[in-house]
């Protein structure tokens, strides 16, 4: 650990990710000081007694006058409140950046409230996370080998972008640059529709258990497929409302190979299903 090469790390949101990330570049020994704002009390309490945050600070202008990076790792759906309580903030040479999963409705959150999109505001997404949320499931090395994507719009300040390349970079991540509609159209595929499958298919069974004991004899297959319906459900109810249109289009292409498969099981047509359950093994063998 040499020398801090920066001043003042702000961290608004200690929760899991807001809370992993200070810690990590905390211990790394970046930045002079590491500063946490939460509106939870108890966060910021445990976020000092465990280390993840030098100290707190009750009041945002105080945070983050003067302050090098501002991280916003706040819920989906309070990023623009926060974004509009910083606005009127002298934010100065600060570097903005957020954690957000879905990208397009932060943008265009911070392109209302600032009148324009600051130059100094990175979004980015790491792709990590767990089922557990809050501080007390920091983890410095949560994002170590994961991707996180940057998607920089075109007035970014490159400045600002390589700085908060570098601070993911030291926390070993594995950083990728993207335009905010790719982004949210590859996380509505790989991501956010999965998810609405596992908790919808639970859903689905579960209001039917009790004729059919279903969870009973749920066997490895269904706890695979449904694992992530154990994620937290308000986050997820953020991340459908933020990416509306992009979860719209992947999920009524689905619907359509759905009902395709629907038909294949209709007519017994098992040609059609083995050429489907080739492809798919094939394509899931192949994808790394
Ligand atoms: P979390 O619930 O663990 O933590 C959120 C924290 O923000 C809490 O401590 C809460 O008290 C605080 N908070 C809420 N509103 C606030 C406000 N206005 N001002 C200050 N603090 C406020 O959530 P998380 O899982 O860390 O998610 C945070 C962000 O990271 C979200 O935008 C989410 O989309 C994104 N993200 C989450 C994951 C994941 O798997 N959990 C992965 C990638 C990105």
């Amino acid at each position: 650990q040499g020398a801090p090469i920066f001043g003042r790390l702000v961290v608004i949101g200690l929760g899991l990710i807001g809370g992993s990330f200070a810690k990590g570049l905390r211990e790394k020994g970046l930045f002079a000081e590491v500063v946490g704002v939460d509106r939870d009390h108890e966060s910021c309490r445990i976020a000092v007694e465990t280390g993840v945050v030098d100290r707190c600070e009750s009041d945002l202008a105080v945070a983050c006058h003067g302050a090098d990076v501002i991280q916003l790792a706040v819920p989906i759906l309070a990023m623009e409140k926060l974004l509009a309580e910083l606005a009127i903030l002298d934010l100065g040479d600060a570097v903005l950046t957020d954690v957000g999963s879905a990208k397009g409705n932060v943008v265009r959150a911070a392109r209302r409230v600032f009148d324009g999109m600051p130059a100094r505001f990175v979004p980015g997404h790491p792709i990590a996370g767990s089922e557990k949320s809050g501080v007390e499931a920091a983890n410095a090395s949560l994002f170590r080998r994961h991707k996180v994507i940057l998607t920089p719009v075109g007035n970014t300040d490159p400045s600002a972008l390589q700085c908060v390349d570098q601070l993911w970079r030291a926390l070993g991540a594995d950083v990728e640059h993207m335009d905010v509609e790719h982004h949210d159209e590859v996380l509505a595929a790989t991501s956010h529709l999965p998810h609405l499958l596992a908790f919808g298919l639970v859903d689905s069974l579960a209001k039917r258990s009790e004729n059919l004991d279903i969870f009973r004899y749920a066997a490895g297959g269904f706890r695979d497929f449904t694992r992530i319906a154990g994620s937290d459900p308000v986050m997820w109810h953020d991340i459908f409302l933020a990416n509306r249109d992009a979860v719209l289009r992947i999920l009524d292409a689905f619907r359509d190979d759905l009902d395709a498969l629907r038909g294949a099981v209709d007519a017994g047509d098992g040609h059609e299903l083995l050429g489907v359950f080739t492809r798919a093994r094939f394509a899931r063998e192949h994808f790394s």
